[in-house]
Order: C-alpha cells, then structure tokens, then sequence
C-alpha cells in the first residue's frame, strides 16, 4: 500500500497522486520492519522494501558499496563509504548502463508489468533515464518512446543487438521542449507516463543506495553526499533512512542530506537558499547537463525541502573547476572513471570537509551516481540507439508525426 503524507490515508499500490487531492508525495508502506536481504540477482536483492511482487531477473545491477582507502586518506577522513553505481567488474559492479538510473527503471519496468500495462511507455530525458529504460524494455519488450533533445543523443547507447521495442525521438530544441512534446504525446489515448519522483518505484528503487551502504558498513551513516538535478535521490535516501531506523538495527540518527549542484545552473540550491543561481541559457555552460531540472519537486509535500529540515541537511554549489579537479582526484585514487555528475558530489564532499561540515572520524556515505562508462568499453562494443525519427520543437506537426511513426513502428498496439 501507499500513504498520502499529507492525509496519511492508503490508496491503492499504483497511485500517483492522493485520490483527497492532497499535493503530496505517496509513500510506500512495507509489512516487513525489519530489511532481509535476499540471494536474487542485482537490485531485486533489496526485494523486501520494493514495491514490486515479482523480478526481472535478466540485466539488473545494484550499488556496490566499499570502504574508501585512498580518496579517505587525502580529504584526511577515517570512515568513507563509496556507494558505486556503474560498471567495474573488480568490485561486482554491474549496472549496465553505467549510472543509478538503472535502479528506478527496473522497478519501474515491473510495476508496468504487474499492471499488465500494454499501453506504450513514454519517457522524456536528456540521457541517462533514457538509456536505463530503453536496457529495461530491449530485455522485457514493452514498447518505449523515447524523447530526447538532439544534442543529448550521444548518451543513448545500448549493448543491446535488439532494440525493436524503442521509438527515439530526437528533439531540435531543449530539454524542456522534449518534456513538453512527451506530455503531450503521453495524455492522448494509449500512451503512458511514468510518473517521475511521483512513482514510488522509482523512489524505493533509488533508496536502495543507502540500503546498501548501511547493510555493508553495519550502520546507519553520519552524513550522505549526492549530486541532484531533480533531487528525487535525496528523496529516496531520506525515506530509506527512515525505514533503517524504524528497523531498529542500525542506529537512531538520520543521515544529513549534502546534496550538491552545477554552479550557475542550480535550482534546488537556489530555492534553499533563496537566491538566484539560475541563468536565462540553462543548461549551457553545465559540468554535466543531466543535472538540470527546471520544476524539481522542492516543496512538495514529503520533497526534497522536508528531506533537508528532516535530516538536517543542506545544498551545495559546485563551479565547473572544482568539478573537474574533483573528477580528476576521484579517479586517480579510487581506479575508476566517474560520470561528470557523479564528480559534482566528490566536489561538494571536498567543500564539506573544508568547510567543518563534517567530522574526521565520522561516517560518511558518498553515492557515485554513474561510473565506469570507459572501463565498459573496454569489455563491450557500446552501440547508439537508432534515431527513429528527428523532430523540431516549432514543428507545429512534430506531435502527430511522433504518433504516427510510433503506430508505424508498433503496429496496432491495444491501446492506439
Ligand atoms: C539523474 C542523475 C543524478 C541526479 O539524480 P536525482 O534524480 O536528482 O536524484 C545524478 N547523477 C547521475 C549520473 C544521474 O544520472
């Protein structure tokens, strides 16, 4: 079942929104207390506390989580928890896609499943969503539709040979003008939307993070670091901390949230803080552009504002410098490439430290939200997804003609 926040009153399991009309988050609500890992490949390891009845077994990764010893030893701390999510198979790791995104897509995947869900799934994304849902669909063959902006187009490979369940959408125009197009498409009869930080498949998927660093390190940790665009993560890490501690086993403190930002394209720290870091040619000029969003669920009920005052936490900027230094110093001490964005939240750990944030000797979970992308290549041939059909966000015609070559390409789907 799923609680309105707000209301507190249950909906059904696939609720979205509270049926009261409460502005809130839905959150779930688990008969197990107590968190028993299980012996099922990848994420589904954390099945108690996902909102899923069955798996997909084929394809799935999870966190891997490890003390840190030389990256510990520079920023002079005792206690370091890596939480990788990507590719390295020295450590297990093996998220296919190479970031976190993985772990709400599958979850997700099943859900869609379980409702027996034959309408045809359409995703927005400037990259790394889009790759994680189009690997969860080549394995399942729910048919997917796929609206990217033309310049994010690189970020969707596969290692797939078949890819005849995705329509890719390429968008001239911005991100927000491939949101815009995919809302469209996904109210009109036969398709559906996911439901982004809404869907708490997503949500739980993500909380397995902390699940995972607290299981390995034995406890609860002192401080958590993360880089944010929608801040859903945040999210995720906070609700997972507090089933962690209502299990009783692994202390009685909430991590504080250190969620980090891209400098001059930071929503979230500008709304927590209350100024502007926002400029008219967002994401232009970003360390990595996936960590942009222009509407993240802030003060939403149960968002990411009540994360941080629930947990004590804050929201850091980070300039593209103290970026790249930070990428650079993660990966030659730890041994392993790290996504741009994941090297936002290795910059604001740097500014924790320095800054008295955080203690020598406490523990500390920093989530690397994508690596191993160029440690994959050299296992695997990566291809691009084809484009199936490119479109101009002033196109008037760009909505119908997405229909169209989605019935070309899926048939007489049930729902069209
Ligand atoms: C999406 C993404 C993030 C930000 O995630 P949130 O949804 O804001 O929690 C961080 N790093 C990578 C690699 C991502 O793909």
């Amino acid at each position: 079942m799923v609680k309105c926040l707000q209301c507190n009153e249950l909906h059904d399991p696939y609720g979205l929104n509270c049926k009261k009309g409460d502005d809130s988050l839905l959150r779930t609500s688990y008969a197990a207390k107590q968190l028993l890992p299980s012996d099922m490949p990848g994420i589904w390891r954390y099945s108690d506390w996902l909102p899923t009845q069955g798996i997909i077994a084929q394809g799935s990764g999870r966190t891997v989580t490890y003390r840190s010893k030389e990256l510990a030893l520079k920023l002079g701390l005792d206690d370091l928890w890596i939480a990788f999510n990507g590719y390295w198979p020295e450590k297990d790791a093996y998220i296919m896609t190479c970031t976190f995104k993985d772990l709400e897509s599958f979850p997700t995947m099943q859900r869609l499943r379980e409702q027996q869900e034959n309408r045809i799934m359409v995703v927005a994304s400037a990259g790394n969503t889009a790759r994680a849902f189009a690997h969860v669909c080549s394995i399942t063959g729910q048919p997917l539709l796929l609206v990217v902006p033309k310049e994010s187009s690189h970020r969707l490979w596969t290692l797939h040979d078949d890819t005849s369940s995705i329509c890719l959408v390429t968008v001239e125009g911005d991100y927000f003008d491939a949101i815009d197009l995919a809302g469209k498409i996904s109210s009109r009869y036969g398709f559906v939307n996911e439901g982004g930080a809404r869907n708490v498949a997503r949500r739980d998927g993500m909380a397995t993070v902390m699940l995972d660093a607290t299981l390995t390190s034995g406890e609860l940790p002192a401080h958590y670091f993360q880089a944010v665009g929608s801040g859903t993560g945040g999210i995720s890490a906070w609700e997972a901390s507090i089933r962690l501690l209502e299990d009783g086993r692994f202390g009685d403190v909430l991590p504080k949230l250190h969620l980090g930002q891209s400098l001059l394209c930071a929503p979230l720290y500008s709304l927590w803080h209350g100024t502007d870091m926002v400029h008219a040619g967002c994401p232009e000029g970003m360390y990595d552009d996936v960590l942009f969003n222009r509407k993240p669920p802030f003060a939403i009920k149960g968002g990411v504002k009540d994360a941080l005052e629930a947990t004590g936490g804050t929201i850091y900027a980070v300039s593209n410098k103290e970026a790249s230094q930070a990428q650079e110093l993660f990966e030659r001490e730890e041994g392993i490439d790290i996504n741009p964005a994941a090297a936002i939240a290795v910059a604001t750990l740097i500014q924790a430290v320095e800054s008295g944030n955080v203690m020598p000797d406490e523990k500390i979970v920093l989530n690397i939200t994508g690596g191993g992308q160029k440690r994959m290549m050299q296992d695997y041939g990566q291809r691009p997804i084809s484009v199936s059909l490119e479109v101009s966000a002033e196109d008037e015609e760009a909505e119908s003609m997405v229909v169209n070559k989605v019935a070309e390409i899926f048939g007489n789907n049930d729902g069209v």
